[in-house]
């Protein structure tokens, strides 16, 4: 958010401005709550605030809701349903809750669907993963700070660090010392992105709401240690999403590192090969690959892509023309495509 917007929004909240409902939440720093502009609270300092336009930026920013000003429940017109899954959730926040939990919780099924998704724009079971999303990303964050606490006063041999160390990834440096990889988040034009990396390559790119993403990462602390932090090819590929999203960056360039069986590999060459711009169809893919009855499991292996634009998996649409899945969510495809699609040309005219 832009500073002169994030200054317009302070004031308002300074004046419990009732105007800026639902424009905008503000997450506090130091006491890890998010609240409405009108939040009857004490006002934290401008320094100490971050702005989001939607209840689930600041829940995926880890902020949990203030418990005075309730953002999530609107005050007039919260009804009893959505009151009992917020509460569900907050009760117990890390648990994987399910479209089954949501349907033992609900007396009226279809009106708590409706009025759940018009009150936060989402499902029950995307809230509480976005929830979740946030609880994971704080521990990252909380880890980050004790790690950079012990290097700072130098003692990185410490039991001390060790403990730091193991209270984050669940594992110790010793047992960890063959592969480190290293987290970091950056912002997009489509919201933020984590990318993890190894110093020879990149193992994950994902929007950080993407479905299944905690999974995703948990597989990977089971091979290597995780923490936060930066490499050169997490700088490489920042910079290279940004000339990407500009519509400059074609073909991106950073190492990648592959991780799956031999057909899973050849699934994500075989989408490189699909030029900036261009889409093909499931069929198509399967039948460059040779086997042109192979789409079901050519699909499953796009699913399960672990880069997401560099293996521009948002290329492969149906073969009636119709956009199809995508992890991201489909409308980001279907920016995603358009933005490629209005470069392309620029870049044809120009050449
Ligand atoms: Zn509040």
């Amino acid at each position: 958010m832009d500073d002169l917007k994030s200054k317009e929004f302070y004031q308002a909240l300074l004046d419990k401005n009732p105007e800026y409902e639902g424009l905008f939440y503000v997450g506090v720093k130091t006491t890890g709550v998010f609240c409405r502009p009108t939040c009857p609270a004490r006002k934290p300092k401008f320094e100490n605030c971050e702005f989001y336009k939607t209840a689930k930026e600041a829940l995926i920013a880890s902020f949990r809701p203030c418990l005075r000003c309730k953002p999530l429940s609107h005050p007039n017109c919260v009804s009893d349903l959505v009151k009992i899954l917020v509460d569900a959730v907050e009760n117990n926040p890390e648990k994987r809750w399910k479209t089954h939990d949501f349907k033992e919780l609900c007396s009226d099924e279809s009106t708590a669907r409706r009025q759940f998704k018009k009150r936060f724009g989402m499902t029950f079971v995307e809230y509480a993963r976005s929830r979740r999303m946030g609880i994971a990303i704080k521990q990252i964050r909380e880890g980050e700070s004790m790690i950079n606490a012990q290097l700072n006063i130098g003692y990185e041999s410490s039991s001390g660090f060790k403990d730091a160390f193991a209270k984050i990834m669940g594992n110790t440096p010793s047992k960890a010392h063959l592969s480190i990889l290293k987290a970091a988040w950056c912002d997009t034009p489509l919201g933020p992105m984590l990318s993890i990396s190894s110093d020879e390559g990149l193992h994950l790119l994902e929007f950080a709401d993407r479905r299944g993403l905690e999974r995703e990462i948990e597989r990977m602390r089971h091979k290597f240690v995780i923490i936060p932090g930066r490499n050169t090819m997490i700088d490489s590929i920042e910079q290279e999403l940004e000339g990407y999203f500009e519509g400059s960056l074609k073909t991106f360039q950073t190492p990648i590192h592959l991780q799956g069986s031999a057909f899973q590999k050849s699934v994500w060459e075989e989408l490189m090969r699909i030029p900036y711009g261009q889409t093909r169809s499931y069929l198509d893919q399967a039948t460059a690959l040779g086997s042109p009855s192979a789409c079901r499991a050519v699909a499953n292996a796009n699913g399960a892509n672990q880069l997401a634009i560099i293996i521009p998996c948002h290329r492969i649409i149906r073969l009636n023309g119709e956009l199809g899945g995508y992890g991201g969510g489909v409308p980001r495809k279907e920016w995603l495509l358009e933005h490629e699609k209005k470069h392309e040309k620029k870049y044809e005219k120009k050449t």
